[in-house]
């Protein structure tokens, strides 16, 4: 059982206009998993408390743990986190959480992964645990997401790395010259980017209740046995 415990913020880097990566110190942090999540929990001068979940980004790096948060509109603790929590302030984290849906990088399993929106999060930390672990695992990302500028890990997406295929869909605005007009996932685009179900891969699916419904779902029309779809929700 985890406990409550402090940690203070040391670095806020900015991924887009609604997304922030918030890099904590921890008093102690056991490690974790990649797909796990963590509890934050605010406390008003007035001893009002909010918690809420959020994936842990990545490897924990010199008892570091990282979180990326999207702004959600009207949201109590993602916009004091995205626009006011200060470079050294506390907050308080309880953590990791979460067992199942985990990639441990001893399944030599191919690897879907399946991101809605700042469902992104969870399987990016499995990407870069690949790349810790030297992994050679093949893995296909399929990134559904609003316009080019809502894309969260940009720069990291955009670079190649061996064994790890990403494909970036747009549901509102495409980038120009893209050839598929913007629309939400459908099946041919997991036809195309996924694994066949063949293949029997693991698969995770993250994001806000509509779209792991949906994706889940469309797995499951392609054949993909259930017992290998993981799936994460944020809504
Ligand atoms: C396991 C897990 C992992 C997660 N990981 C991440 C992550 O890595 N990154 C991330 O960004 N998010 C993640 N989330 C989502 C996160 O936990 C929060 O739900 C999210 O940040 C919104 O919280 P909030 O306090 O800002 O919004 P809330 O204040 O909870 O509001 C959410 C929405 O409900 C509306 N709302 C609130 N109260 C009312 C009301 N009374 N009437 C009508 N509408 C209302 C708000 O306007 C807003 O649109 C994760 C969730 C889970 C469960």
């Amino acid at each position: 059982m985890t406990v409550w415990q402090q940690a203070r913020l040391v670095e806020r880097l900015r991924e887009t206009d609604s997304a922030v990566t918030l890099v904590f110190e921890p008093e102690e942090w056991s490690g974790h998993l990649a797909g796990q999540h963590a509890d934050i929990r605010l406390t008003a001068d007035d001893g009002y408390q909010a918690v809420r979940s959020y994936s842990l980004a990545g490897p924990v790096e010199e008892g570091r743990v990282v979180f990326t948060v999207q702004r959600v509109l009207g949201g109590e603790v993602s916009t004091y986190l995205c626009d006011d929590l200060p470079v050294g302030a506390y907050v308080e984290v309880r953590g990791p959480v979460g067992g199942w849906f985990v990639w441990r990088g001893t399944d030599t399993r191919p690897v879907m992964l399946l991101a809605g929106g700042s469902g992104i999060v969870p399987l990016q930390a499995m990407v870069r645990q690949r790349r810790a672990l030297g992994s050679r695992v093949p893995f296909r990302l399929l990134y559904s997401v609003r316009t080019p500028e809502d894309v969260i890990y940009a720069d990291e997406l955009a670079r190649p790395e061996g064994g790890v295929d990403v494909a970036v869909r747009y549901t509102r605005e495409a980038p120009p010259g893209a050839r598929r007009a913007p629309r939400r996932l459908g099946l041919v685009d997991l036809n195309t980017h996924g694994w066949p179900a063949e293949f029997e891969p693991m698969c995770f699916v993250c994001g806000p209740n509509g779209f792991v419904e949906a994706a889940a779902n469309m797995l499951i029309t392609l054949g993909h046995d259930r017992h290998r779809i993981k799936t994460e929700r944020f809504g």
